[in-house]
């Protein structure tokens, strides 16, 4: 077994691009556009999700790679529709990458699966101890609390969240806890109508439709994407509806960061501190290199729990030899 700095995975006869580009066999763990090169890239074998073809908008046909002696299987990792983990094992030896995940439920995903590994590469987005989010379920009712009670005063509510994944979990939420359906922007209906494709139920009317325009004349609530969840362009469009115009943000990052929004709630597709913990104590590696994010601080934390933790880096290359003498 070997492991690069740049995620490439070397098993048996196998070589696997972890989420990119650099070998002929890629592992694509979501449609996310930071994890989708080899999508971009011509002559790859690829192994991803149907949803995650869908929803990156791939529609051509996909060599899909073959193993050379490695049993490899793909695991839900929770994270956005069609989001997926990656297992290889070979001569007894087994490797896990997580992608990004959340090991609990959402509105619209099951949390990870999790399985035993001996190697265990995993995501480090929120890696600090401080980054611990409120329950899931009292986030979306405070969410739902401030669209009401703004909505009541006859405001336009803009809630903001990344186009696939987070805007659908906001529909959702406008839904199932408020009984609305919001308008919603034109590329975050697109990642809409393939969760619907999938099973996911989502009552929303895109922009631009006689509806939309229709509803828009009295105070309505619309999911965005964050640029549009600012205080800058709610002004804007004051000036338009002559309208009070009110915006929040859904993102983790609202624990840390201030956001020129009138609220920000603190709901993620990530695991929090404490998942990225408990993911490493279900999986009971016996290394972990962590990637993605807050990787020094997430190692340094595993390894004052005990594990032989470090981030990815050039210094971590790793084959099996040293994996093996390092026990
Ligand atoms: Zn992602």
């Amino acid at each position: 077994m070997r492991l690069d700095a740049a995620m490439n995975l070397k098993m048996g006869g196998t070589d696997i691009a972890l989420d990119g580009c650099g070998r002929a066999n890629c592992f694509v763990s979501h449609a996310h556009s930071d994890h989708v090169s080899a999508l971009r890239s011509s002559g790859k074998s690829i192994l991803a999700s149907e949803e995650t073809l869908a929803l990156a908008g791939h529609s051509g046909d996909i060599s899909h790679f073959k193993c050379d002696g490695v049993k490899v299987k793909l695991l839900n990792s929770g994270h956005i529709l069609g989001s997926k983990q990656l297992r290889a094992e070979c001569n007894g030896e087994s490797f896990l990458y997580t992608g990004d995940f959340k090991l609990h439920d959402s509105l619209t995903m099951k949390g990870a699966e999790v399985e035993n590994c001996d190697v265990l590469l995993m995501e480090s987005t929120y890696g600090s101890p401080e980054m611990v989010f409120p329950e899931r379920d009292f986030v979306y009712s405070c969410m739902a609390r401030w669209v009401r009670s703004n909505l009541e005063r006859g405001a336009i509510v803009m809630l903001g969240g990344y186009s696939i994944g987070k805007a659908q979990e906001l529909v959702k939420l406008a839904n199932e806890y408020l009984g609305i359906a919001p308008v919603v922007e034109s590329n975050i209906e697109k990642a809409c109508s393939v969760y619907e494709k999938f099973g996911t139920k989502l009552d929303r009317i895109p922009v631009r439709t006689d509806e939309a325009e229709e509803i828009m004349k009295h105070e309505f609530l619309s999911i965005v994407t964050p640029p549009s969840a600012s205080r800058s362009f709610c002004s804007k469009l004051e000036g338009i509806y002559n309208r009070k115009v009110v915006c929040a943000v859904a993102s983790g990052w609202a624990l840390r960061f201030a956001y020129s929004a009138d609220r920000a709630f603190p709901l993620s597709d990530h695991a929090d501190f404490n998942q990225l913990i408990e993911y490493a104590e279900r999986s009971s590696p016996k290394r972990i290199y962590c990637t993605h994010g807050e990787t020094i601080r997430l190692a340094s934390e595993l390894r004052k729990r005990g594990y032989d933790a470090k981030e990815l880096s050039k210094a971590s290359q790793m084959t099996l030899e040293e994996f093996s003498e390092g026990d």
